[in-house]
């Protein structure tokens, strides 16, 4: 059972040597089993973060850690210099359960995002027919696409882009969730529509259900990829194994990360249509990592786990548990707004409780609940697919006590 003494939320460590690009909440973790995490005290926590979707299996999930583990004792690196017996499978494995077409490996979601990124422009040049260097892609403000130099250059987020320029150029930034604000900024030199079908970093937005479809019919006239980030959305979290799935949109690229390592080591792909993927000929893109046997292994075992629905059925079932309570503490006037979508929701702290989202936050870690605030006043909470219903409903005890006694 939870731990109900106060586990101190300290500072780091005295002669500190890590670069401060965190402010994690103090929490020092060592081992995790399922929903449930340990930190160094003993003290247990539920997990309703799971690592923004990367640990949508939980911790340490048996049939994924055996997978590894086999692994380990047969072969984990080639590089891409040498074939390796599970590259195909992988391959194979992911497209036929995404429905796509082609999969070109890498570790993590920034590096699938600018494999998109790299393969719409070459694509662009080569087959629209775009001179070099002009290519556009349009793309969505308060998007999360990552922290590399490329990806902070779609960013509108202050924090993310300030002081990193110059910025790769070539980005048309956006409204989210605004049809004509696309149309209006398509022109021949756009090669691609770039967004993710649920906005997870910004607080779990959630667009408009013609949202999708009709970027799909824009970019489908303009001549240019419709592609979707589904690093954090897809795999099962939205109740469908993409979240495009559930507008019925099929992108011609997806990038997929986080979940899809099993929370067990980075693993990403971009998966798509041949004929775009298929312009990345040898020596225009790779990794050394990308595709590696212990990344394909886990991998392969991530498929198996989604591929019978029943955690994306799940993520449908809980989901609606969960957004029916939310609901209740919006009624209750503890939260001004919530948006939920599977087993994910964003939830706004009701401005009269005075309470930002760190301190939210801070306080259901005291009480052995990890969640994470994204901006202000928002939480999200992202529980792993395979939590317990008890655990679940527990853990939004705890968030139902927290904001009652902010209340009072
Ligand atoms: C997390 C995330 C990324 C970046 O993934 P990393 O593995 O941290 O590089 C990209 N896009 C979206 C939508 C994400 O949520």
């Amino acid at each position: 059972m939870l731990d109900e003494t106060a586990t101190p939320i300290t500072a780091p460590p005295a002669g500190n040597r890590l670069a401060p690009n965190y402010h994690p909440l103090q929490v020092v973790l060592a081992h995790g089993e399922g929903s449930w995490v340990t930190d160094t005290d003993g003290h247990r926590y539920l997990d309703f973060l799971a690592g923004y979707s990367a640990l949508n299996f939980g911790h340490r999930h048996p049939a994924l850690v055996a997978a590894a583990a086999a692994q380990l004792d047969r072969l984990t690196l080639t590089s891409r210099a040498f074939d390796h017996e599970l590259l195909h499978p992988f391959a194979r494995a992911v497209t036929e359960l995404t429905d796509t077409q082609m999969l070109l490996p890498m570790n993590t979601g920034v590096e699938a995002v600018e494999t998109a990124v790299k393969a719409a422009r070459r694509w662009g040049h080569e087959v629209k027919g775009v001179p070099d260097g002009d290519a556009t892609i349009v793309v969505a403000a308060e998007a999360f696409h990552g922290r590399t130099t490329t990806a902070v250059s779609m960013s509108t987020d202050p924090e993310a882009r300030g002081g990193f320029g110059p910025y790769t150029p070539g980005f048309r930034i956006v409204p989210y969730d605004d049809v004509d604000a696309v149309d209006e900024a398509i022109d021949a030199s756009t090669v691609a529509v770039l967004v993710e079908p649920v906005q997870g970093e910004a607080g779990v937005r959630i667009p408009a259900p013609g949202y999708l479809p009709r970027l799909r019919e824009l970019t489908e006239t303009a001549g240019a990829l419709l592609v979707l980030d589904e690093v954090q959305s897809g795999l099962g979290r939205t109740g469908a194994t993409l979240a495009q799935h559930r507008s019925g949109v099929q992108a011609d690229l997806t990038t997929l990360g986080k979940a899809l390592g099993g929370g067990l080591l980075p693993v990403s792909a971009c998966v798509g249509r041949a004929d775009v993927l298929g312009v990345l000929e040898p020596g225009t893109h790779g990794s050394t990592f990308g595709g590696n046997p212990l990344a394909c292994a886990v991998g392969l075992a991530v498929v198996d786990l989604l591929r019978p629905g029943d955690l994306q059925a799940r993520a449908t079932e809980l989901g609606q548990e969960m957004a029916e309570r939310l609901d209740g503490l919006v009624d209750e006037g503890l939260l001004a707004r919530v948006r939920t979508v599977g087993l994910w929701a964003g939830l706004d702290v009701a401005p009269g409780l005075g309470l930002a989202g760190r301190e939210l936050c801070e306080r259901l870690a005291r009480r052995g609940l990890l969640a994470k605030d994204t901006h202000g006043a928002t939480v999200r909470l992202s529980p792993p697919l395979t939590i317990d219903r008890a655990d679940l409903h527990h853990g939004l005890d705890v968030l139902t006590e927290v904001l009652q006694d902010a209340a009072r």
